[in-house]
């Protein structure tokens, strides 16, 4: 099978929004006229970012949902995306599943196949997307405010469990092994949330790389600090606050690695946002228009990060990051 065969087997459609789509030399695409770009790339390497052993529907879904989910975090409303493809060779199994679980949550989200490019080299998928947004209202990292709230959207930390679990440094039920597996191999992009969220949430970020360094970026673009009350990763109510998102899987956890796993552990591409204390109903409204669980986990001070424990003291935030809770 030859390069431009590959490409019209498994990555050429009738163009939808597109004027023009893949097959020439370059896609054209009319912009909704009064609406903003949002432009996202992300890249995926095998041994980096993903095992070869991974089921190749699976790589398709998550080669797209890291890139949307950046849209999310930006309040996009995704439109089309390219995709670079390096692959050892054209093994049409795989490809067939490839194109599968990327077509799949494509369409999920109408968003489309507009180009790319393909060549032989280690695997590599580099995709870049784009969606729209009303001009100014786009949810930026710098837009954090010293009293607002702080939510995460779904649950964080299983992605790591199960990666834990590939590494052998933590055994698990298989049926909370799968559920974990499932986390980290088709994360959910949460578009509609982000969406709901422009012109209620002040700023946002997507959770790659772990709750407390990706929060770290807000921070820094804001100018501002955090409290994060970690008693929402064991569900234990403070009479106020609903943590709907509660995961009893990473709860049964040693502490010291339910905390790890929350906190530092990457590959949820769940919503990290704020929002003014006023807006309380309308980020609850946000979430049931989405249907997206959303739970409210500390709030932005002047500066500095505490993380404080079910008791109200601070932990060490260092030691989560030094210290290999898994060894
Ligand atoms: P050129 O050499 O002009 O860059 P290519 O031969 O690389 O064109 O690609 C031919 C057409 O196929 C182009 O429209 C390109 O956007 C598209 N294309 C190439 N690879 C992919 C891919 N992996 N997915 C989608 N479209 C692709
Ligand atoms: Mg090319």
């Amino acid at each position: 099978m030859g390069e431009f065969e590959l490409i019209e087997r498994y990555f050429k459609r009738p163009p939808q929004r597109a004027q023009v789509g893949v097959g020439d030399d370059c896609a054209i695409w009319m912009p909704t006229p009064g609406q903003a770009l949002a432009i996202s790339s992300d890249m995926l390497v095998e041994g980096r970012h993903f095992l070869s052993t991974v089921d190749p529907a699976a790589l398709g879904h998550k080669a797209l949902a890291v890139n949307l989910s950046d849209l999310a975090a930006c309040g996009a409303t995704p439109c089309a995306f390219t995709l670079a493809l390096a692959l050892p060779q054209a093994d049409d199994a795989w490809l067939s599943g490839f194109a599968q679980g990327l077509w799949a949550l494509a369409d999920a989200h109408g968003c489309e196949l507009i180009g790319g490019d393909t060549t032989r080299g280690p695997l590599t998928i580099a995709i870049t997307v784009w969606g729209e947004l009303p001009p100014g209202q786009a949810l930026l990292r710098s837009a954090a405010q010293v009293g607002d709230d702080i939510y995460i959207s779904g649950v964080v930390g299983q992605a790591r469990m199960a990666l834990e679990v590939f590494r052998g440094q933590l055994r698990l039920p298989s049926d909370a092994f799968e559920r974990a597996r499932a986390r980290m191999e088709r994360p959910t992009p949460r578009v509609a949330l982000g969406q709901a969220l422009r012109g209620v949430a002040h700023a946002a970020i997507d959770l790659s790389d772990g709750l407390l360094g990706d929060l770290g970026h807000i921070l820094k673009a804001s100018g501002v600090g955090a409290d994060i009350d970690s008693r929402w990763l064991l569900h234990a109510s403070d009479g106020d606050t609903a943590w709907p998102a509660h995961c009893p899987d990473l709860a049964a956890l040693p502490w010291a690695q339910t905390l790890a796993c929350g906190l530092t552990g990457g590959d949820d591409y769940e919503l990290l946002f704020t929002a003014a204390p006023e807006h309380r109903a309308a980020v609850l409204a946000a979430a049931q228009a989405s249907a997206t669980p959303v739970s409210r986990v500390g709030h932005i001070t002047p500066a500095g990060l505490r993380v404080l424990d079910p008791q109200g003291q601070a932990i060490d935030v260092s030691s989560l990051a030094s210290f290999d809770h898994f060894a």
